[in-house]
């Protein structure tokens, strides 16, 4: 490894050195073999970063382990600091003096192109250097004291008769638990200790809201607070509304989900502490070997391509499936360079979710290999469409599963299991960026903490309507939702990635042959353009309300079969 840094450091030191060589006119050859050596100073660091992942998540007790990695997250920061000159450089241009540059650029273009989006709400070097300067210590020191707040927290849980006391990671657990009681305990408990510093934890995300607001809208000139997560994503901002909307209108799809959740658990009407149980009695396990021929089985029936990958991350034995004492309970495919073959790791214990894991990780590698033919600054696709193999892949796999066994439990399990992921990813998710779309508003016109809680209360009202019994208790949820302080707006990529593979795997089930080489073109892209540009050149129109519609009616699909099914309790 000591080779790889310092090959890097003789990488950097070739980038510091052609500072003084960047000009508007400059020729196009110099300028792309300053891009080539960063895209290899960008390898170099990957492949730092992903042997100290790899290695500390394996083992997270292991000493070497941890101060390796810390090094090399340093190591990275350093890079970044270093090479910033270059960032600033190429933002400051004019627009036709970067068309010039970036046209001969071949597939570094995107990137570059993304580089730049941000130049509009751009301000001066000396403006932006005191906003850097004052925000380790404002908004971020801000975030930081939440963390500090909200992570040593205690929840105190009473499990068979012992007061456990546990994490919040671990509380979490408990809201699937099959005891009614136990459910609601471990929300309660969440609240309480919550509820203690609710007021401290509300003022914190108010002052961040004020920061996020004078500073983008107020200096840089952005129209709208959710305006400057959907230009990081590359997104227009009429998508991100429309998706909402449709999210909204299907509100009553998940109310009639929860309906009948009640009815498999024997109650008249849900709580809002039950979404999360689990209806099965007993669970199906899968071998480990079975586990990776239905992997190989579930890809097949699309294309026999994803087979071919997904056996190369077998045969290179790039899986670590095994549990092990002190191995990060994780899982993740880690792609470090195009060239490689992605490095898979969970933990596989047998269970229906294990296998979706696989499939879902499997999915992710799959992607990756797809697009190997990209540099390494466009290989990775960008948030809104990384999740669009990996969620795939696990639709396969089910409907698989589905078509397999006919096992009435096997099919509940598998299509409950769907439905319960659904909601949280997207209808949960969505209501969650609705809310922060008022906060933010409210916030600017003054509300008090208390009335933003009004504002969250209202918001799982029209959620949830009537479908389940909403206590008070939930009116304060918000302050225990970490992505509303650290990234605001983060969380609606999480509905935007999944409801776009629902719509998709729509259209397959539509369309059939035909939209293979289509879905298969948009992994190869990568992240070498816009997501909506990748999408369109695929035929895919998501400025359109009917195609996120489709994602819902693969829902209404799996909530009928559910339906269909004959409850047992
Ligand atoms: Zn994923």
């Amino acid at each position: 490894m000591q080779e790889t840094r310092d090959q890097l450091e003789d990488v950097v030191q070739k980038i510091e050195s052609v500072r003084d060589k960047l000009a508007p006119d400059m020729a196009e050859e110099e300028f792309v073999k300053i891009i080539d050596t960063i895209e290899l100073a960008s390898r170099l660091l990957s492949r730092l970063f992903g042997y100290g992942l790899m290695r500390f998540y394996a083992d997270t007790q292991d000493q070497n382990a941890q101060t390796y990695f810390g090094q090399v997250q340093q190591l990275m920061a350093e890079f970044e600091n270093r090479t910033l000159f270059f960032m600033l450089w190429w933002k400051s241009l004019e627009d036709e003096q970067a068309k010039r540059l970036k046209s001969a650029s071949g597939d570094y273009q995107y990137w570059l192109e993304a580089v730049r989006l941000e130049k509009p709400y751009t301000l001066s070097e000396a403006e932006e250097k005191v906003i850097n300067i004052k925000d380790v210590n404002g908004p971020k020191a801000l975030y930081n004291l939440y963390e500090s707040i909200t992570n040593r927290y205690i929840f105190n849980l009473e499990v068979d008769g012992e007061i456990k006391k546990l994490t919040r990671g671990e509380l979490a657990i408990y809201v699937r638990n099959p005891d009614h009681d136990l459910r609601a305990a471990a929300y309660q408990e969440l609240f309480r200790v919550y509820d203690q510093d609710a007021t401290i934890l509300g003022q914190i995300y108010q002052y961040l809201l004020r920061d996020w607001h004078s500073e983008n809208l107020g200096l840089r000139g952005y129209a709208s607070p959710i305006a400057v997560r959907n230009l990081a994503n590359d997104v227009p901002d009429e998508i991100i509304d429309n998706l909402l909307d449709v999210c909204r209108k299907n509100a009553s799809l998940f109310q009639r989900f929860f309906r009948l959740k009640a009815r498999w658990l024997g109650m008249d009407q849900l709580r809002r502490y039950d979404i999360y149980a689990t209806v099965a009695k007993t669970e199906k396990t899968y071998d480990y070997s079975d586990a990776v021929q239905m992997m190989f089985e579930s890809f097949r029936q699309f294309d026999p391509k994803m087979v071919k990958l997904a056996k190369r991350v077998f045969d290179e034995h790039h899986l670590d499936g095994e549990v092990r004492k002190g191995k990060q309970s994780g899982a993740f495919s880690l792609s470090v360079e195009p060239d490689l073959t992605p490095w898979i790791k969970q933990s596989y214990q047998g269970r229906l979710d294990d296998l979706a894991t696989m499939a879902h990780e499997l999915g992710h590698a799959i992607h990756a290999m797809l697009a190997e033919h990209h540099n390494a600054l466009t290989h990775h696709s960008s948030l809104p469409l990384a999740e669009t193999a990996s969620t795939f892949c696990e639709m396969l796999l089910t409907d698989h599963l589905l078509a397999k066994d006919p096992d009435p439990e096997v099919q509940r399990d598998l299509l409950f299991r769907q439905m319960d992921d659904a909601y949280a990813t997207i209808m949960r998710q969505a209501y969650f960026a609705m809310f922060e779309r008022s906060a933010h508003e409210k916030v600017h016109e003054g509300a008090s903490v208390d009335d933003m809680s009004q504002v969250y209360i209202e918001n799982l009202q029209e959620q949830f309507g009537d479908s389940l019994e909403l206590t008070d208790d939930f009116r304060q949820e918000w302050v225990a939702i970490p992505h509303f302080f650290d990234r605001p707006f983060y969380v609606y990529a999480y509905a935007f990635g999944q409801l776009l593979v629902l719509s998709l795997y729509q259209q397959y089930l539509e369309e059939g042959e035909s939209f293979k080489p289509r879905y298969l073109e948009i992994l190869a892209a990568g992240g070498s353009d816009s997501p909506a540009r990748i999408l369109e050149r695929a035929g895919i129109d998501i400025r359109s309300a009917d195609f996120w519609q489709g994602g819902f009616d693969v829902l209404k699909t799996s909530l009928e079969r559910l339906e269909a099914i004959e409850i047992i309790t």
